[in-house]
């Protein structure tokens, strides 16, 4: 049935053809419970008001101009999100790859400035950044180079969540450190509550550019608008995507200081980029977080959510852990467990599955507690049933 798109997903057997808050229907008319977002992208839900209204006017006015203009929309966007951020400027693009693509050009152009010719970046082990060669070669997985050799030089990595491996490091070259605030593909895996600010002080000490890939944990998703926020810092760049548009597809690069200053006329560009449509469903959803408290609310849910799989799954052997930061919650076992995604599907619930042996959730953050109710009662039963198999 797929056979002229290339197989680059191997696929579930649905499709999807409509939605609404927390749910999906299929082309068969079949309800499911979204608790993944399209992973942490609708963060308000299907078929938002609010965005369907912003994306419908905007769409009947004026979709796109080009980046050689002016872009209003786009104005007012920065605006929003470097108040919001503390950050001083934006860079917008269209995916989460293309965001960490500028932070990557970004902090080589710093180092050349600084008198470093051959700028290198650290970055992490189990760690995700994209597709694209410069962000699949700063990604601290194999699976996701393997095939692409050669690949981008200029990465150091070293282990997640130990600021002393980081102190450790000795390269000259060093320009940058580029980190995810919790590690979302790598298994939702939270760092010490202190770790950001000691990765702020080694940076601030070595003049090197903190740098924060929120594609997964920004927009309120992890219970503030970015998860830097809960730990007292301020990155030196930081990117955003996933969730910034709701769907529609947008990027952000947004940074301060000296970092600001590095992508001048002519040295970066993107065509698509901060267009009046994406734009106008960024203001959108950033405006509907802040109506409604979402941020707020993901923590409070969360919070909950995690505590009722902690209760409903107690004893259960092969359960290790169940973490959560806000609405980023992941159910540790100790095995794999991919097939679980299935037998969810069939029971009309959306989850995914990471690093082999993570069930992740990120359910968005418009989730009534009715359904956060259904979605613990569904899955634990699952998880019960099908480890008691084994
Ligand atoms: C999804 C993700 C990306 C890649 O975003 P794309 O829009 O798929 O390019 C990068 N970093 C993190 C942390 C992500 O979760």
């Amino acid at each position: 049935m797929n056979n002229h798109i290339m197989p680059t997903y191997a696929r579930l057997p649905v499709c999807f053809e409509r939605g609404e808050g927390a749910w999906l229907w299929d082309t068969d008319g079949k309800r499911y419970l979204d608790a993944l977002s399209g992973i942490a992208v609708c963060n308000l839900g299907h078929a938002h008001p609010a965005v369907t209204a912003a994306v419908s006017a905007q769409a009947g006015k004026l979709v796109h101009s080009s980046n050689l203009y002016r872009v209003g929309l786009q104005e007012h966007l920065a605006d929003e999100l470097t108040a919001a951020s503390g950050m001083d400027n934006v860079f917008f693009c269209n995916s989460g790859a293309e965001a960490n693509e500028t932070a990557i050009k970004l902090a080589r152009k710093y180092g050349h400035v600084m008198g470093i010719e051959k700028p290198a970046i650290l970055v992490m082990e189990s760690s995700f950044h994209g597709r694209t060669l410069a962000t699949l070669s700063a990604t601290g997985n194999r699976k996701v180079q393997d095939g692409f050799e050669p690949l981008v030089s200029g990465f150091v990595r070293v282990p997640y969540n130990d600021a002393d491996a980081v102190e450790a490091i000795r390269d000259p070259n060093i320009v940058a450190i580029l980190v995810e605030p919790v590690q979302g593909e790598g298994g939702v895996r939270i760092p010490d509550s202190t770790y950001l600010q000691q990765l702020r002080e080694i940076c601030d000490r070595r003049h090197w550019l903190l740098m924060l890939d929120e594609v997964q944990t920004g927009m309120g998703r992890t219970g503030s608008l970015f998860a830097y926020q809960q730990m007292d810092i301020l990155p030196d760049v930081f990117t955003l995507a996933k969730a910034l548009g709701n769907g529609v597809p947008i990027g952000a690069c947004l940074a301060r200081g000296k970092a600001a200053e590095m992508l001048t006329a002519g040295k970066h560009g993107s065509t698509f980029g901060g267009n009046p449509l994406a734009c106008a469903a960024a203001l959108a959803v950033l405006k509907t977080l802040r109506e409604n408290r979402l941020a707020a609310r993901a923590k409070k849910l969360g919070a909950s959510i995690a505590e009722q799989f902690r209760a409903e799954l107690k004893g259960n052997p092969y359960v290790t852990e169940v973490r959560h930061k806000g609405l980023m919650i992941g159910i540790q076992l100790d095995k794999p467990c991919g097939e679980l995604v299935g037998l969810a599907l069939e029971q009309g619930l959306l989850i995914n599955v990471t690093a082999e042996s993570t069930i992740r959730l990120l359910p968005p953050l418009i989730l009534a507690d009715d359904q956060a109710n259904l979605l613990v009662t569904q899955l634990a039963s699952i998880i019960k049933t099908h480890t008691l198999q084994k």
